[in-house]
């Protein structure tokens, strides 16, 4: 494999957000993207001002680095950015597998990556209209169909406009599955840090709930960024 820009390797840590909030994870998060979202959370890993920060690394310096921090564990290895499909990690992925891990990805499911069936699971965050950014549709279908039973789909929330392309994009999903929901956070430096005295995630919350409620969504699973509340959010956590 190819060495592929690394912004951070980090944990094991709780996931905050998405289908596996609450799992012990230790995430890969490469560096570069190819959107530029207006309340990115993670522009240390997106600008490519930040670009001489990130390591180039091959997949054996990856896999060295994620043992040195899981021991004797295995956690769940995610695979985060930035946009982690822009890069050829396949083989990374299958080294992962060999050492006993089981491998997820989070992307916004804008370029299709060749080697994501052989991912154990998969999240996709498509881009609501307060990013600023256009859905890439038959790139998020084929995300969407990638891994039968094992997608889950999360979008961020910031107004209602975003709340109607969530149902745009709930329309897509398998019958049964589930729309993971989760109130924007818009107040976070160029670190990812968030600003503690504009920290209204809770009340934001609350508004997205009853929204959803109102809307008659009863396979929406709605949560707030849970690492943000309890540590701030920013890098290594
Ligand atoms: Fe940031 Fe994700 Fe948007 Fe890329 S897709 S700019 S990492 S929020």
């Amino acid at each position: 494999m190819k060495p592929v820009p690394i912004s951070e390797i980090f944990g094991p840590v709780i996931q905050g957000e998405g289908a596996q909030a609450g799992v012990p994870t230790i995430f890969i998060r490469t560096g570069g993207c190819d959107y530029r979202c207006s309340w990115c959370d993670t522009l240390y890993a997106v600008d490519p001002v930040n670009s001489s920060k990130w390591a180039r690394m091959g997949a054996a310096e990856i896999v060295a680095a994620v043992l040195g921090l899981a021991g004797d564990t295995r956690p769940l290895i995610t695979l985060s950015g930035g946009n982690p499909a822009m890069w050829k990690l396949g083989e990374l992925v299958d080294e992962l597998h060999g050492h006993g891990f089981t491998v997820t990805i989070e992307t916004q499911g804008s370029v299709w990556a060749e080697w994501a069936p052989s991912l154990d699971s998969i999240t996709i965050s498509p881009k609501p209209p307060s990013s600023g950014e256009v859905t890439n549709w038959p790139a998020l279908d084929r995300w969407i169909a990638a891994k039968p039973n094992h997608v889950a789909v999360k979008v961020v929330i910031a107004n209602l406009a975003d709340l109607d392309f969530a149902g745009l994009v709930r329309e897509r999903l398998a019958p049964g599955a589930r729309i993971h929901l989760q109130p924007c956070n818009p107040y976070v430096d160029e670190s990812g840090e968030a600003d503690p005295d504009k920290l209204d995630l809770l009340a934001r919350y609350a508004d997205l709930c009853d929204a959803v409620l109102a809307r008659g969504w009863m396979n929406a699973t709605v949560i707030p960024q849970l690492h943000v509340l309890a540590k701030g959010g920013g890098r290594g956590n």
